[in-house]
Protein backbone atom coordinates (compact mmCIF):
# COMPACT_ATOMS: atom_id res chain seq x y z
CA UNK A 1 0.00 0.00 0.00
CA UNK A 2 1.25 3.77 -0.98
CA UNK A 3 -0.05 6.71 -0.55
CA UNK A 4 0.62 7.61 -3.95
CA UNK A 5 1.93 6.38 -7.22
CA UNK A 6 2.88 8.07 -10.16
CA UNK A 7 2.03 5.51 -13.01
CA UNK A 8 3.51 5.06 -16.25
CA UNK A 9 5.83 7.85 -16.43
CA UNK A 10 9.05 8.45 -19.16
CA UNK A 11 12.02 9.29 -16.38
CA UNK A 12 15.06 11.22 -17.25
CA UNK A 13 16.88 8.56 -18.64
CA UNK A 14 14.23 7.54 -20.70
CA UNK A 15 13.42 4.57 -18.71
CA UNK A 16 9.32 3.95 -17.98
CA UNK A 17 8.50 3.37 -14.47
CA UNK A 18 5.59 3.80 -11.47
CA UNK A 19 6.92 5.52 -8.45
CA UNK A 20 5.37 4.78 -5.04
CA UNK A 21 5.31 6.90 -2.28
CA UNK A 22 5.09 6.44 1.57
CA UNK A 23 4.82 9.81 3.56
CA UNK A 24 8.11 11.89 2.48
CA UNK A 25 9.97 9.44 0.73
CA UNK A 26 10.17 7.43 -2.95
CA UNK A 27 9.71 3.60 -1.36
CA UNK A 28 9.83 1.71 -4.96
CA UNK A 29 10.28 2.24 -8.32
CA UNK A 30 9.19 -0.05 -11.37
CA UNK A 31 5.98 -1.75 -12.22
CA UNK A 32 4.18 -1.15 -9.57
CA UNK A 33 0.44 -3.23 -8.76
CA UNK A 34 0.16 -2.49 -4.86
CA UNK A 35 -2.59 -0.29 -3.97
CA UNK A 36 -2.46 3.81 -3.59
CA UNK A 37 -4.32 6.20 -1.19
CA UNK A 38 -4.13 7.68 -5.06
CA UNK A 39 -3.25 7.31 -8.72
CA UNK A 40 -1.80 9.71 -10.89
CA UNK A 41 -1.66 9.01 -14.43
CA UNK A 42 1.78 9.92 -16.33
CA UNK A 43 1.64 7.37 -18.80
CA UNK A 44 3.42 8.95 -21.74
CA UNK A 45 4.29 12.08 -20.17
CA UNK A 46 8.14 13.20 -18.67
CA UNK A 47 8.37 12.69 -14.66
CA UNK A 48 11.81 14.43 -13.70
CA UNK A 49 13.02 15.13 -9.83
CA UNK A 50 12.24 18.65 -9.25
CA UNK A 51 13.99 21.79 -11.01
CA UNK A 52 17.01 23.48 -8.74
CA UNK A 53 18.27 26.91 -9.42
CA UNK A 54 21.43 27.27 -8.35
CA UNK A 55 21.63 31.38 -8.32
CA UNK A 56 19.13 33.45 -7.46
CA UNK A 57 17.99 37.02 -5.56
CA UNK A 58 14.59 36.93 -4.04
CA UNK A 59 14.60 40.09 -2.43
CA UNK A 60 14.79 42.23 -4.87
CA UNK A 61 12.52 39.77 -7.04
CA UNK A 62 9.20 41.21 -8.51
CA UNK A 63 10.67 44.64 -8.07
CA UNK A 64 10.68 45.80 -11.26
CA UNK A 65 9.77 48.99 -11.74
CA UNK A 66 10.15 50.24 -8.25
CA UNK A 67 11.19 52.73 -8.16
CA UNK A 68 12.35 53.21 -12.36
CA UNK A 69 13.76 50.65 -14.40
CA UNK A 70 17.09 50.18 -15.74
CA UNK A 71 17.45 52.71 -18.71
CA UNK A 72 20.75 51.78 -19.84
CA UNK A 73 20.11 47.79 -19.14
CA UNK A 74 23.72 47.28 -17.20
CA UNK A 75 24.49 45.57 -14.43
CA UNK A 76 25.97 49.12 -12.94
CA UNK A 77 22.89 50.90 -12.96
CA UNK A 78 20.80 47.88 -12.10
CA UNK A 79 23.38 47.63 -8.66
CA UNK A 80 22.49 51.76 -7.93
CA UNK A 81 18.69 50.97 -8.56
CA UNK A 82 18.74 48.19 -6.08
CA UNK A 83 20.89 50.68 -3.94
CA UNK A 84 17.58 53.31 -4.00
CA UNK A 85 15.01 50.22 -3.59
CA UNK A 86 16.73 49.23 -0.41
CA UNK A 87 16.10 52.41 1.39
CA UNK A 88 12.44 52.46 0.59
CA UNK A 89 12.08 48.41 1.02
CA UNK A 90 10.40 46.78 4.42
CA UNK A 91 10.41 43.44 5.11
CA UNK A 92 6.77 42.90 4.56
CA UNK A 93 7.13 44.12 1.50
CA UNK A 94 10.11 41.63 0.89
CA UNK A 95 8.34 38.82 2.43
CA UNK A 96 5.62 39.20 0.15
CA UNK A 97 7.24 39.45 -2.84
CA UNK A 98 9.43 36.19 -2.36
CA UNK A 99 6.01 34.49 -1.08
CA UNK A 100 4.50 35.70 -4.41
CA UNK A 101 7.58 34.33 -6.15
CA UNK A 102 7.69 30.68 -4.56
CA UNK A 103 4.51 30.63 -5.34
CA UNK A 104 5.43 31.24 -9.56
CA UNK A 105 8.55 28.60 -8.42
CA UNK A 106 6.50 25.53 -7.07
CA UNK A 107 4.02 25.74 -10.02
CA UNK A 108 6.62 25.37 -12.28
CA UNK A 109 8.04 22.55 -10.27
CA UNK A 110 11.11 24.43 -9.26
CA UNK A 111 11.18 23.21 -5.72
CA UNK A 112 15.00 24.10 -4.48
CA UNK A 113 16.43 27.36 -4.88
CA UNK A 114 19.44 29.13 -3.37
CA UNK A 115 19.02 32.88 -3.33
CA UNK A 116 21.69 35.46 -2.33
CA UNK A 117 20.72 37.82 0.35
CA UNK A 118 22.13 41.26 0.13
CA UNK A 119 24.25 42.27 3.57
CA UNK A 120 25.05 45.87 2.90
CA UNK A 121 22.06 46.96 5.24
CA UNK A 122 22.64 47.83 8.67
CA UNK A 123 19.18 46.38 9.70
CA UNK A 124 19.37 43.53 7.40
CA UNK A 125 16.18 43.50 6.52
CA UNK A 126 16.65 41.60 3.47
CA UNK A 127 18.19 38.99 5.46
CA UNK A 128 14.97 39.02 8.08
CA UNK A 129 13.01 38.46 4.96
CA UNK A 130 14.38 35.64 3.58
CA UNK A 131 15.14 33.82 6.80
CA UNK A 132 11.18 34.41 7.86
CA UNK A 133 10.21 32.85 3.96
CA UNK A 134 12.33 29.90 4.66
CA UNK A 135 10.45 28.48 7.49
CA UNK A 136 7.54 29.16 5.38
CA UNK A 137 7.91 27.59 2.50
CA UNK A 138 9.89 24.63 3.73
CA UNK A 139 7.24 21.91 3.20
CA UNK A 140 7.77 22.36 -0.32
CA UNK A 141 10.58 24.51 -0.93
CA UNK A 142 14.06 24.09 -0.19
CA UNK A 143 15.20 27.56 -0.03
CA UNK A 144 19.26 28.11 0.55
CA UNK A 145 20.59 31.52 1.27
CA UNK A 146 23.85 33.41 0.75
CA UNK A 147 25.30 35.97 2.62
CA UNK A 148 25.75 38.53 -0.25
CA UNK A 149 27.92 41.74 0.60
CA UNK A 150 26.05 43.43 -2.98
CA UNK A 151 28.45 46.87 -2.32
CA UNK A 152 32.06 44.98 -1.44
CA UNK A 153 33.06 42.90 1.54
CA UNK A 154 35.72 45.88 1.93
CA UNK A 155 34.41 48.83 0.01
CA UNK A 156 31.25 49.09 2.36
CA UNK A 157 32.27 50.33 5.33
CA UNK A 158 30.05 47.98 7.37
CA UNK A 159 29.68 45.06 5.13
CA UNK A 160 32.29 42.47 6.77
CA UNK A 161 30.62 42.87 10.18
CA UNK A 162 27.13 42.57 8.62
CA UNK A 163 27.69 39.78 6.43
CA UNK A 164 29.52 37.52 9.47
CA UNK A 165 25.85 39.03 11.45
CA UNK A 166 23.89 37.37 8.49
CA UNK A 167 25.79 33.77 8.85
CA UNK A 168 25.19 33.83 13.04
CA UNK A 169 21.12 34.40 11.98
CA UNK A 170 21.67 30.97 10.15
CA UNK A 171 22.29 32.29 6.51
CA UNK A 172 23.58 29.40 5.45
CA UNK A 173 25.92 29.86 2.36
CA UNK A 174 29.22 32.59 2.20
CA UNK A 175 29.23 35.03 -0.47
CA UNK A 176 31.20 37.66 -2.04
CA UNK A 177 32.01 39.89 -5.14
CA UNK A 178 35.63 40.60 -5.64
CA UNK A 179 35.61 42.19 -8.95
CA UNK A 180 33.66 45.16 -7.48
CA UNK A 181 36.06 45.52 -4.83
CA UNK A 182 38.12 48.96 -5.00
CA UNK A 183 41.17 46.87 -6.30
CA UNK A 184 42.25 43.87 -7.69
CA UNK A 185 43.98 43.08 -4.72
CA UNK A 186 41.17 43.84 -2.59
CA UNK A 187 39.08 41.28 -4.53
CA UNK A 188 41.68 38.83 -4.28
CA UNK A 189 41.79 39.56 -0.33
CA UNK A 190 38.47 39.35 -0.19
CA UNK A 191 38.20 36.10 -1.40
CA UNK A 192 41.17 34.62 1.21
CA UNK A 193 39.06 36.34 3.95
CA UNK A 194 35.50 34.85 2.78
CA UNK A 195 36.76 30.97 2.04
CA UNK A 196 38.89 31.36 5.56
CA UNK A 197 35.44 32.18 7.39
CA UNK A 198 33.87 29.74 5.45
CA UNK A 199 36.01 26.76 6.43
CA UNK A 200 36.03 28.15 9.88
CA UNK A 201 32.22 27.30 10.14
CA UNK A 202 32.02 24.27 7.75
CA UNK A 203 29.78 26.65 5.38
CA UNK A 204 29.46 26.54 1.02
CA UNK A 205 30.68 29.07 -0.62
CA UNK A 206 29.48 31.17 -3.51
CA UNK A 207 31.17 34.16 -5.54
CA UNK A 208 29.14 36.00 -8.09
CA UNK A 209 33.03 35.93 -9.45
CA UNK A 210 34.36 38.39 -12.41
CA UNK A 211 30.93 39.30 -13.71
CA UNK A 212 32.07 41.57 -16.27
CA UNK A 213 33.73 41.84 -19.90
CA UNK A 214 37.83 42.33 -18.34
CA UNK A 215 39.39 39.48 -19.83
CA UNK A 216 41.83 40.59 -16.83
CA UNK A 217 38.93 39.92 -13.81
CA UNK A 218 40.99 36.61 -12.97
CA UNK A 219 39.27 35.99 -9.70
CA UNK A 220 38.18 32.57 -10.61
CA UNK A 221 41.94 31.90 -10.44
CA UNK A 222 42.04 32.72 -6.70
CA UNK A 223 39.07 31.55 -5.54
CA UNK A 224 40.21 27.85 -6.98
CA UNK A 225 43.68 28.76 -5.59
CA UNK A 226 41.78 29.55 -1.69
CA UNK A 227 39.55 26.78 -2.25
CA UNK A 228 42.17 23.97 -2.58
CA UNK A 229 44.38 25.57 0.12
CA UNK A 230 41.71 25.11 2.64
CA UNK A 231 40.36 21.81 1.95
CA UNK A 232 37.19 23.07 0.33
CA UNK A 233 36.41 21.08 -2.48
CA UNK A 234 32.92 20.51 -3.70
CA UNK A 235 31.90 22.98 -1.34
CA UNK A 236 32.24 26.20 -3.69
CA UNK A 237 30.98 27.59 -6.52
CA UNK A 238 31.87 30.65 -8.99
CA UNK A 239 28.68 32.17 -10.65
CA UNK A 240 28.65 34.03 -13.77
CA UNK A 241 32.96 33.82 -14.79
CA UNK A 242 31.78 35.78 -17.38
CA UNK A 243 35.07 37.05 -18.03
CA UNK A 244 36.14 34.03 -19.06
CA UNK A 245 34.09 34.47 -22.65
CA UNK A 246 36.91 36.94 -23.16
CA UNK A 247 40.14 35.80 -21.73
CA UNK A 248 43.37 34.80 -23.44
CA UNK A 249 42.86 30.72 -24.68
CA UNK A 250 46.62 30.04 -23.61
CA UNK A 251 45.54 31.39 -20.05
CA UNK A 252 42.58 29.65 -19.99
CA UNK A 253 44.06 26.12 -20.77
CA UNK A 254 46.36 26.84 -17.55
CA UNK A 255 43.09 28.18 -15.49
CA UNK A 256 40.43 25.24 -16.44
CA UNK A 257 42.75 22.29 -14.85
CA UNK A 258 43.56 24.32 -11.44
CA UNK A 259 38.97 24.90 -11.36
CA UNK A 260 39.16 20.81 -12.14
CA UNK A 261 41.31 20.55 -9.20
CA UNK A 262 39.80 22.66 -7.01
CA UNK A 263 36.26 20.94 -7.38
CA UNK A 264 35.03 24.37 -7.92
CA UNK A 265 31.75 24.76 -9.86
CA UNK A 266 30.73 27.10 -12.30
CA UNK A 267 27.06 28.94 -12.34
CA UNK A 268 26.52 30.72 -15.90
CA UNK A 269 23.25 32.61 -15.75
CA UNK A 270 22.35 32.85 -19.22
CA UNK A 271 19.09 35.14 -19.52
CA UNK A 272 21.32 38.00 -17.44
CA UNK A 273 24.67 37.24 -19.07
CA UNK A 274 23.53 37.82 -22.55
CA UNK A 275 21.53 40.93 -21.67
CA UNK A 276 24.09 42.36 -19.14
CA UNK A 277 27.42 42.13 -20.68
CA UNK A 278 28.68 42.92 -24.02
CA UNK A 279 26.85 46.66 -23.26
CA UNK A 280 30.32 48.43 -23.68
CA UNK A 281 30.89 46.88 -27.05
CA UNK A 282 30.12 48.05 -30.98
CA UNK A 283 30.66 45.00 -33.29
CA UNK A 284 31.45 42.43 -32.95
CA UNK A 285 29.11 42.05 -29.46
CA UNK A 286 30.16 39.74 -27.39
CA UNK A 287 27.54 37.06 -25.40
CA UNK A 288 28.95 37.58 -22.12
CA UNK A 289 28.70 33.69 -21.44
CA UNK A 290 31.42 31.69 -19.97
CA UNK A 291 33.37 28.71 -21.43
CA UNK A 292 30.57 25.91 -20.33
CA UNK A 293 31.33 23.25 -22.96
CA UNK A 294 35.13 23.85 -22.07
CA UNK A 295 34.73 23.59 -18.66
CA UNK A 296 32.97 20.12 -18.85
CA UNK A 297 35.05 18.81 -21.18
CA UNK A 298 37.31 18.75 -18.10
CA UNK A 299 35.24 17.54 -15.51
CA UNK A 300 33.87 20.95 -13.90
CA UNK A 301 30.83 21.11 -12.57
CA UNK A 302 28.34 22.92 -14.14
CA UNK A 303 25.24 24.17 -13.70
CA UNK A 304 22.49 27.08 -15.23
CA UNK A 305 21.49 29.59 -12.81
CA UNK A 306 18.11 32.05 -13.29
CA UNK A 307 19.56 34.63 -11.37
CA UNK A 308 16.74 37.71 -11.70
CA UNK A 309 13.13 37.65 -12.37
CA UNK A 310 11.59 41.26 -12.92
CA UNK A 311 14.06 43.07 -10.49
CA UNK A 312 16.66 45.98 -11.38
CA UNK A 313 18.66 43.86 -13.56
CA UNK A 314 16.17 41.67 -15.62
CA UNK A 315 12.48 42.99 -16.72
CA UNK A 316 11.59 39.55 -17.45
CA UNK A 317 11.34 35.85 -16.21
CA UNK A 318 8.94 33.12 -15.46
CA UNK A 319 10.52 30.69 -12.84
CA UNK A 320 10.86 28.45 -15.46
CA UNK A 321 14.41 26.85 -15.44
CA UNK A 322 13.76 25.29 -18.77
CA UNK A 323 13.58 29.06 -19.96
CA UNK A 324 17.32 29.18 -18.33
CA UNK A 325 18.49 25.99 -19.85
CA UNK A 326 16.87 26.94 -23.21
CA UNK A 327 18.61 30.47 -23.49
CA UNK A 328 21.97 28.43 -22.10
CA UNK A 329 21.31 25.78 -24.97
CA UNK A 330 21.42 28.20 -27.82
CA UNK A 331 24.20 30.75 -26.32
CA UNK A 332 26.42 28.21 -25.85
CA UNK A 333 26.05 26.41 -28.71
CA UNK A 334 24.87 23.39 -27.08
CA UNK A 335 22.58 21.55 -29.69
CA UNK A 336 23.87 17.68 -29.99
CA UNK A 337 21.32 15.33 -28.40
CA UNK A 338 23.25 14.62 -25.62
CA UNK A 339 24.55 18.64 -24.52
CA UNK A 340 20.37 18.59 -25.05
CA UNK A 341 20.06 16.05 -22.58
CA UNK A 342 22.80 17.71 -20.15
CA UNK A 343 21.05 21.03 -20.24
CA UNK A 344 18.03 19.53 -18.94
CA UNK A 345 20.68 17.61 -16.00
CA UNK A 346 22.51 20.90 -15.60
CA UNK A 347 18.93 22.28 -14.35
CA UNK A 348 18.12 19.29 -12.17
CA UNK A 349 20.84 16.69 -10.77
CA UNK A 350 23.94 18.80 -11.16
CA UNK A 351 22.04 21.95 -9.74
CA UNK A 352 21.02 20.12 -6.53
CA UNK A 353 24.69 18.78 -6.54
CA UNK A 354 26.17 22.40 -6.76
CA UNK A 355 23.35 23.14 -3.67
CA UNK A 356 24.28 19.76 -1.49
CA UNK A 357 20.99 18.38 -1.36
CA UNK A 358 20.53 15.40 0.36
CA UNK A 359 18.10 12.80 -0.85
CA UNK A 360 17.90 14.27 -4.42
CA UNK A 361 16.44 12.14 -7.18
CA UNK A 362 13.64 9.70 -8.53
CA UNK A 363 15.85 6.66 -5.82
CA UNK A 364 13.90 4.43 -3.57
CA UNK A 365 14.79 6.48 -0.58
CA UNK A 366 14.94 10.03 -2.08
CA UNK A 367 12.64 12.69 -1.34
CA UNK A 368 9.25 12.25 -2.62
CA UNK A 369 9.86 15.47 -5.14
CA UNK A 370 8.71 15.25 -9.04
CA UNK A 371 7.12 16.98 -11.71
CA UNK A 372 5.10 16.02 -14.26
CA UNK A 373 5.64 17.42 -17.82
CA UNK A 374 3.53 17.74 -20.66
CA UNK A 375 6.42 16.50 -23.10
CA UNK A 376 8.10 12.80 -23.68
CA UNK A 377 11.71 13.71 -22.70
CA UNK A 378 13.73 15.79 -21.48
CA UNK A 379 14.63 17.63 -25.06
CA UNK A 380 11.28 17.50 -25.89
CA UNK A 381 10.75 19.36 -22.63
CA UNK A 382 13.28 22.23 -23.82
CA UNK A 383 11.72 22.64 -27.01
CA UNK A 384 8.39 22.72 -25.55
CA UNK A 385 8.83 24.41 -22.06
CA UNK A 386 5.38 22.73 -21.57
CA UNK A 387 3.00 22.77 -18.63
CA UNK A 388 3.87 21.47 -15.50
CA UNK A 389 0.80 18.68 -15.18
CA UNK A 390 1.58 17.55 -11.45
CA UNK A 391 4.03 18.84 -8.81
CA UNK A 392 4.59 16.74 -5.77
CA UNK A 393 6.28 18.51 -2.87
CA UNK A 394 7.72 15.75 0.11
CA UNK A 395 5.02 13.72 -0.90
CA UNK A 396 2.00 15.99 -1.51
CA UNK A 397 0.63 17.12 -4.55
CA UNK A 398 1.15 20.69 -4.10
CA UNK A 399 -0.07 21.51 -8.11
CA UNK A 400 -2.18 19.95 -10.95
CA UNK A 401 -3.17 21.47 -13.76
CA UNK A 402 -5.52 20.15 -17.15
CA UNK A 403 -3.60 19.22 -20.17
CA UNK A 404 -4.28 22.30 -22.25
CA UNK A 405 -3.85 21.18 -26.22
CA UNK A 406 -5.15 23.76 -28.74
CA UNK A 407 -8.62 22.85 -29.94
CA UNK A 408 -8.92 23.22 -34.31
CA UNK A 409 -11.70 23.80 -36.67
CA UNK A 410 -9.42 23.03 -39.93
CA UNK A 411 -11.17 21.35 -42.16
CA UNK A 412 -9.49 17.76 -42.77
CA UNK A 413 -7.32 18.10 -39.55
CA UNK A 414 -7.17 16.77 -36.51
CA UNK A 415 -9.51 18.45 -33.48
CA UNK A 416 -6.41 19.21 -31.49
CA UNK A 417 -2.56 20.04 -31.68
CA UNK A 418 0.33 19.27 -28.86
CA UNK A 419 3.49 19.89 -30.85
CA UNK A 420 4.92 16.83 -29.75
CA UNK A 421 7.15 15.14 -31.81
CA UNK A 422 9.86 12.55 -30.87
CA UNK A 423 12.34 11.77 -33.07
CA UNK A 424 11.98 8.18 -34.67
ZN1 LIG B 1 23.45 37.22 -8.92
Amino acid sequence: MFDLIVKGGTLPDGSVADIGIRGDRIAAVGRLEAEAGRVIDATGDLVSPPFVDPHFHMDATLSYGTPRVNASGTLLEGIGLWGELKEIATVEDMVSRALDYCDWAASMGLLAIRSHVDTCDDRLLGVQALLEVREKVRDYIDLQLVAFPQDGLYRDPTARANTLRALDMGVDVVGGIPHFERTMQDGAESLRDLCEIAAERGLRVDIHCDETDDPLSRHIETLAYQTQRLGLQGRVAGSHLTSMHSMDNYYVSKLLPLIAEAGVAAIPNPLINITLQGRHDTFPKRRGLTRVKEMQAQGITVGWGQDCVLDPWYSLGTADMLDVAFMGLHVAQMTHPAEMKRCFDMVTQENAKIMGLQGYGLGVGDVASLVVLDAGNPVEALRLRPDRLCVVAKGRVIVERSRNDARMALPGRPGTVRRRHLPG
